[in-house]
């Protein structure tokens, strides 16, 4: 799209027709082309699209109030949301602070985790160690958790750059561990950082349950995130799950933490939560840390728009309808039936080299030789290739090419998680048909 054609500018992309509606799984343009949202956006309409009782919610907070600063007024939908959360949260994880994006709680809990360690009289700790790849968001202080060229490359000297662990990318490893040895080899590398760094100089460490964007869908073995907790807890690290993409169901639990038992001391979420109907997002965090700080004189932070009703009462009617319409047992059960179906893609094109996820986070990845882990040339634009080959053709695909830090094209295929079996046979109809056209 030129300049002359919009006054809105984003990362250069194909031109795209104007959206006219959705409804549940499904988003239609201007010229009533349907097309199936395979990835929930940005894997955030968790419950689809024009869901009426989100929608009915949130006219009836409309009529009421939009707004009401949060040092002049509680709001009900607020407190309400706040208490079905701490619902939610692992055990002790009891407090909640609102924001209204991704990016925002990942700086939340970062700051949250910072004025703690103050309050502890531990003002030395201040790195909060990442993974690579990661992604944690946009902002300064997210940009340098999340790192890399890719996205930090041009600002890097207008923020101080975290330390960073490489990523579990086990199924690159041509070693002949164990999965459960492979999990400890990477979680032991947290810890040969945290003594690098020294100690006394580390914050936090960051991670996604399972990685998104960054990574493609990959799950670590059961025995890192054992090994991550016990890490941390042995050097006073501060564990912060970024949850912004796995929770809210998404992996087939509500948060993706429950998988493991993991519990970190910070949870940071937001696409889900207000999947798709109100910019919304949360930080839960324990209970004595948050009380130490309030003891202190209260966390020094806030986002003017964080918290407000309207949001609010959005993000409560999208607990609920989860919650009412068992959306959580249908991302597993069919996250499963998505898993084994994009198996079967394997037989039928050398080309796929893996298959991934955990729930209705799903991935597939191209490569040029499934033994070597090679992955396809660059010059064949495989990623953008295929996506736009299923996007002609009504299915909505998320793709990057990069896969564990190395060159590699992956595509998440991530739907609503009110998605029927029908449904996921009419997404892999429209993705074979594209994989065929692809490999002509
Ligand atoms: N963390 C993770 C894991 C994400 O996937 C994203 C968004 N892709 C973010 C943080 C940043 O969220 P937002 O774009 O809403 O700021």
């Amino acid at each position: 799209m030129t300049t002359e054609q919009s006054n809105l500018f984003y990362l250069a992309t194909q031109p795209r027709p104007f959206l006219d509606h959705g409804e549940g799984i499904y988003l239609y343009d201007e010229s009533g082309k349907r097309y199936i949202d395979g990835s929930s956006g940005a894997m955030v309409s968790n419950i689809g699209h024009s869901n009426p009782r989100v929608l009915a919610k949130m006219k009836a907070q409309m009529d009421k109030a939009t707004f009401g600063y949060r040092l002049h007024f509680r709001t009900h939908p607020s407190e309400d949301l706040a208490t079905k959360l701490a619902g939610l949260m692992p055990e002790g994880l009891d407090r909640i602070f609102f924001v209204s994006g991704g990016s925002e709680a990942v700086e939340t809990a970062e700051k949250l985790a910072r004025q703690y360690a103050v309050t502890q009289g531990q003002s030395s700790r201040w790195k909060v160690i990442a993974r690579t790849p990661a992604y944690h968001g946009g902002t300064l202080g997210a940009l340098a958790l999340t790192g890399g060229k890719l996205f930090a490359g041009p600002f890097a000297p207008m923020f101080q750059d975290m330390p960073h662990v490489k990523a579990p990318t086990c199924y690159l490893d041509r070693d002949n561990l164990s999965d459960e040895d492979r999990g400890i080899k990477y979680a032991e590398m947290l810890r040969e950082r945290i003594e690098a760094e020294g100690a006394d100089t580390v914050l936090a460490f960051i991670m996604e349950p399972v990685g998104g964007a960054s990574t493609g869908a990959l799950v670590a073995p059961d025995s890192y995130y054992k090994r991550i907790r016990e890490i941390c807890d042995e050097y006073g690290v501060i564990l912060i799950f970024d949850e912004v993409m796995t929770g809210a169901g998404r992996t087939g639990t509500f948060l993706a933490c429950e998988h493991w038992g993991a519990t970190p001391d910070i949870i940071a979420m937001s696409k889900g939560l207000g999947a798709g109907y109100a910019p919304l997002g949360a930080v839960a965090a324990r209970r004595e840390m948050v009380d130490a700080l309030m003891e202190a004189g209260g966390f020094l932070h806030g986002f003017t728009y964080a918290g407000n009703p309207l949001a609010c009462a959005a993000g409560l009617a999208v607990l609920e309808e989860m919650e009412e319409q068992n959306i959580v047992q249908n991302c597993a059960a069919m996250g499963e039936v998505l898993h084994a179906r994009l198996k079967t893609l394997m037989d039928r094109y050398p080309f796929i080299g893996d298959v991934r996820g955990k729930g209705l986070l799903q991935a597939f990845e191209l490569m040029s030789d499934r033994d070597t882990k090679d992955p396809l040339p660059k010059e064949m634009n495989a990623h953008s290739e295929l996506v736009e080959l299923a996007y002609a053709r009504g299915l909505i695909l998320y793709s990057r090419r990069t896969r564990g830090g190395v060159e590699g094209d992956h595509f998440l295929v991530c739907p609503p998680l009110i998605i029927t079996e029908t449904q996921i046979d009419e997404i892999m109809a429209i993705l074979i048909d594209s994989l065929d056209a692809f490999a002509a």
